[in-house]
């Protein structure tokens, strides 16, 4: 019987918490409406997609593979960004590259997007600056798997 009546006190007491929080920001939205101006900082609400917030520049988004002038990849295949990543999902297949300097290029070049956890650590690993985060595109919804598995064609930007 306690039990029951301390539950139902708390469900109330609840709701009044909720009710409060809901008329103060009620409450100040209407005055930021109407141009005046407060000291409180509410939660506000974007009006995506129509409206979309600044990403901060450090923030990990869509991979992209660098190129070199000439519009090759910059990537030598040295397979550094397949070793550190915790879930596997880069797979590279290297290729001689004619150009003694280069050595090695990647002939395939594979992210698998559904199992990336957006770490970073490849970018961080590799030696030759040649895989960045910084598209700033976090739109990466697909209908099917298979759309999510980004090759050089989707990752050379
Ligand atoms: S961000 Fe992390 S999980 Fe995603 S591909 Fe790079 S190393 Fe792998
Ligand atoms: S992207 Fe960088 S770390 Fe990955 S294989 Fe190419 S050169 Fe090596």
């Amino acid at each position: 019987m306690i039990k029951a009546l301390r539950y139902f006190i708390e469900i109330i007491r609840g709701s009044f918490i909720t009710g409060r929080h809901f008329a103060s920001n009620f409450f100040f939205r209407c005055l930021k409406v109407l141009g005046i101006k407060t000291k409180r900082k509410g939660a506000e609400t974007i009006q995506y997609p129509e409206q979309r917030k600044e990403i901060a520049s450090r923030h990990r988004s869509l991979h992209r593979l660098m190129t070199r002038p000439d519009g090759k990849p910059r990537c030598v295949a040295c397979m550094l960004c397949v070793t550190v990543c915790p879930s596997e999902c880069i797979y590279v297949e290297a290729a001689e590259d004619p150009d003694p300097e280069i050595q090695k290029y990647p002939a395939k070049f594979i992210i698998d997007l559904s199992r990336c956890c957006f770490c970073g650590f490849c970018v961080e690993a590799c030696p030759e600056d040649a895989i960045r985060m910084d598209t700033g595109n976090v739109e990466l919804a697909e209908y099917s798997q298979d759309d999510m598995i980004y090759d050089l064609d989707k990752l050379i930007r």
